[in-house]
């Protein structure tokens, strides 16, 4: 074993350490399939402390750490690349799994970084509370993987992504120094908020040992509704009719083409869809307020008869029970499965301004179709915040991962393009990672980079934590270089 890192894994308790390699091999490779990464070993960290002594020992040895909650991360950050120069040590948080504590009239709660987010949604329920960010990886994905990749999700539009819903947050910082900014302070005026520098880092500046959580009191009266609609432009239009009459009790407003209905009405067994017959489009509603005995049902009913007589909506439908709006929340929550289910596709979670959705889905159509007449999209997102899945499927009958790696580099750079005519961003959701660092080296805003490479440089000036990630691997490790040296 190198040297190097026998000292770091002698820094940590034998409980820590797994040795053996069949552990370690499911944590190489990332929740597509697509990516295998290269580590020289596993660590499962129990405690802060425990953390905060891997990081000296790594920083004093230059051992590369690789943070890693749930593995559910769409652009490979969770994957180690593969380092010539020194050992890769994954840090798997998942050990870190604890409620620290709840607190109902604060409208708290502290979880540690390996928490798992239906356990965070379970624990608030259970004082009559609830965590509003939900996802579909929320089995697996954590608090931690949660905070690094500014996750947003389904209730965005009401309650903003991660960067909105952290008071607090402690995190072991790449020099090994404990950052202890875990009390829920709604407000805070002390010069820079380095915990915000660590949301969206992707495991960049440090690893995030514990979070402060913003809570809500738990929704009591609730209405989903089902609509089926010719136009991305009818559904902003039905969504601000929504608003002007239910205001911030419109909880989601989600939208996914008809083809992606039927896929998933396709791969995922008991599916099925809401409305009959074919349609462009189709939105998933929610209604909620914390108010209990609410008849949100009626009004959501009302909104969406008027607007089928304005010719807005071609058919709808509000659940009639739990059951049914769990239904067919699954139907929008198991798209990406079925999406990976029937074999690769270049996968994009890009935003614009909400009123230039329908425009940008429509340049990005004559951008990638011109240029590859019979390849698919699959677009699918959260309208309410500007932000498209714009993904894309090979043409049938192409052999995917071949016409991916011939053509995928390309459409990506068209698209991205678009995103930049329209002054958007090419992530919204899933960060950089690897997959589209190098294009962010391409298309953003060359103030931002600068800053980004300098907190980088100064906070980790040895390029241990998540190395060639955010930053093609080559600019990561220059700056690295320079600044050491
Ligand atoms: C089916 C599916 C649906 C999804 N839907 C959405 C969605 O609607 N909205 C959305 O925003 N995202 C979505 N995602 C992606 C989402 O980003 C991840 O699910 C989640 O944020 C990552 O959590 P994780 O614990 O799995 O992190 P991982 O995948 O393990 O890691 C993600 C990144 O965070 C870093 N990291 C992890 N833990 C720590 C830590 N403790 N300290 C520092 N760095 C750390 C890793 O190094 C990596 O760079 C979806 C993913 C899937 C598979």
């Amino acid at each position: 074993m190198d040297p190097r890192l026998a000292r770091v894994l002698a820094a940590l308790p034998p409980r820590a350490v797994v040795t053996d390699p069949g552990e370690l091999a499911p944590h190489l490779l990332d929740w597509r399939g697509h990516k295998r990464g290269v580590a020289h070993g596993l660590v499962r960290p129990a405690s802060t402390e425990e953390v905060q002594a891997l990081v000296i020992a790594a920083a004093r040895d230059g051992v590369a750490l690789v943070p890693q909650g749930g593995n559910t991360g769409l652009v490979g950050g969770s994957v180690p690349e593969p380092e010539p120069d020194r050992p890769t040590l994954l840090v798997s948080m998942t050990r870190m799994n604890r409620i620290r504590a709840v607190d109902p009239a604060g409208l708290s709660m502290v979880a540690e970084a390996g928490t798992v987010l239906t356990r965070v949604h379970e624990a608030a329920a259970a004082h009559g509370l609830a965590f509003p960010l939900s996802l579909g990886a929320k089995g697996s994905a954590t608090i931690g993987g949660l905070c690094s990749t500014n996750a947003g999700g389904t209730q965005v539009l009401r309650h903003g992504p991660m960067r909105a819903l952290v008071l607090g947050l402690e995190a072991v910082l790449p020099d090994g120094s404990r950052l202890d900014q875990l009390r829920p302070l709604r407000k805070d005026s002390t010069g820079y908020d380095i915990k915000q520098l660590l949301i969206g880092a992707e495991g960049t500046l440090g690893i995030i040992t514990a979070a402060a959580l913003k809570l809500v009191p738990a929704p009591r009266s609730r209405a989903v509704g089902w609509a089926a609609l010719p136009s991305l432009e009818a559904a902003l239009d039905l969504l601000a009719r929504l608003r002007a009459r239910v205001g911030e009790r419109v909880e989601s407003f989600e939208v996914m083409a008809g083809d992606g209905l039927e896929l998933v009405v396709a791969h995922v067994p008991g599916a099925r869809a809401p409305v009959a017959g074919r349609h462009a489009w189709h939105a998933l509603v929610e209604l909620a307020d914390a108010e209990a005995g609410l008849d949100l049902e009626r009004g959501l009913t009302e909104a969406l008869a008027q607007a089928m007589g304005a010719g807005l909506v071609a058919d709808a439908t509000v659940a009639q029970s739990d059951a049914q709006a769990e239904a067919w929340w699954r139907l929008r929550e198991t798209l990406p499965e079925a999406e990976r289910r029937e074999g690769p596709s270049l996968k994009n979670d890009v935003a614009v301004a909400v009123a230039d959705v329908p425009a940008f889905d429509e340049a990005v159509r004559v951008a990638l179709l011109g240029r590859f007449p019979g390849a698919r999209p699959l677009v699918f997102g959260h309208l309410g915040d500007g932000n498209l899945h714009w993904n894309l499927r090979p043409p049938l009958g192409a052999d995917p991962r071949a016409w991916l790696a011939a053509h995928g580099a390309e459409a990506r750079r068209l698209l991205d393009d678009v995103v930049v005519r329209f002054r958007g961003t090419i992530s919204a959701e899933h960060g950089l990672g690897t997959a589209k660092a190098a294009e962010f080296a391409r298309v953003g805003d060359p103030g931002k980079q600068g800053a980004m490479r300098a907190i980088k440089a100064a906070l980790d000036p040895l390029g241990i934590m998540n190395p060639g990630k955010l930053f093609p691997p080559e600019d990561g490790r220059v700056v690295a270089r320079r600044v050491a040296g």
